[in-house]
C-alpha cells in the first residue's frame, strides 16, 4: 500500500505524513525501511515515546490537538505542529521553542468541518492574529501554511466544498501576509478516506492512517 500511495503522490508534489498512532514501534520500523520517513501522532505522550525508540532522522508531526502545558515535552525535536489554533498555543510553542534554541514550523489550524467541531480558527480569528503586534514579536515559530479536517461523511461534494474552503483561506493567507515568505506554501488536508480528492484541491500534505497500516 506504502507504494501505490507514494506512485500517486510523486507526480503530484503532495507529501505523505504516516499517521502511526496506535501502531506498534516493529510496525513504524517496517515503514521506515521500505523508505517512509515522516510520520505523524496525534498525542503527545505517545510522540515522545516513540521519538525516543525510533531513528534519529525520522520527521515527527504532531497532528492532534495540542494542549500548552504539553508544548514543552516534544518543542525538542518536533518537526511540525498542524493544528495550532489558539494564541495561547502560539506564544507557548515560540516560547519553548525559544528554551531550545530552535525555530518550530507551525501550521494554522482552520474548522472546515460543517460539524461542530471544537478545534480549529475562523478566518477572523486568523486575520486578527496575523495583524497583531505580539504576532510580530515571535521568532521561534514559523507559520508555514494551513490544516483542516473536511466532515466525516461520504457526500464528496461537501467534502469537496471543504476542501476548497481551505484552499481559499491559505491563497487569502497567502496574498495578503506571506507574499514574500517562501515557507508559507503548505495545505494538510486529506486522509484515508479522501486524500485523493484533497489532492485535486491543492492539499500539499495528506495524513494517511488506516489506508497504509491496515
Ligand atoms: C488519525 C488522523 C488522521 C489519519 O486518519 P486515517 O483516516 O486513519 O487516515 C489524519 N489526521 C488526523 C488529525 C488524525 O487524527
Amino acid at each position: 500500500m506504502l507504494k501505490t500511495i507514494q506512485e500517486k503522490l510523486a507526480t503530484t508534489n503532495t507529501k505523505l505524513v504516516a499517521v502511526s498512532k496506535t501502531k506498534p514501534i516493529a510496525q513504524i520500523l517496517d515503514m521506515y525501511h521500505q523508505g517512509q520517513k515522516v510520520f505523524g501522532e496525534n498525542r503527545v505522550q505517545e510522540l515522545v515515546e516513540k521519538q525516543a525508540q525510533l531513528p534519529k532522522d525520522i520527521e515527527w508531526h504532531l497532528i492532534g490537538h495540542l494542549q500548552t502545558n504539553k508544548v514543552k515535552y516534544i518543542a525538542p525535536f518536533v518537526d511540525m505542529i498542524h493544528a495550532v489554533d489558539s494564541v495561547k498555543l502560539i506564544i507557548e510553542i515560540n516560547k519553548q521553542a525559544q528554551k531550545q534554541e530552535r525555530v518550530i514550523p507551525i501550521l494554522l489550524q482552520f474548522r472546515i468541518a460543517e460539524e461542530d467541531s471544537k478545534y480549529g480558527l475562523d478566518i477572523s480569528d486568523a486575520v486578527l492574529l496575523l495583524e497583531s503586534e505580539e504576532f510580530t514579536t515571535l521568532k521561534n515559530i514559523q507559520v508555514c501554511g494551513v490544516m483542516g479536517m473536511a466532515t466525516f461523511t461520504d457526500d464528496k461534494q461537501q467534502v469537496k466544498a471543504e476542501f476548497q474552503q481551505l484552499k481559499r483561506y491559505f491563497d487569502l493567507l497567502k496574498n495578503r501576509y506571506f507574499t514574500q515568505n517562501p515557507a508559507f506554501k503548505e495545505i494538510s488536508m486529506g486522509m484515508s478516506g479522501d486524500y485523493e480528492l484533497a489532492i485535486k484541491e491543492g492539499s500539499t500534505m495528506v495524513r494517511i492512517g488506516s489506508l497504509l497500516f491496515g
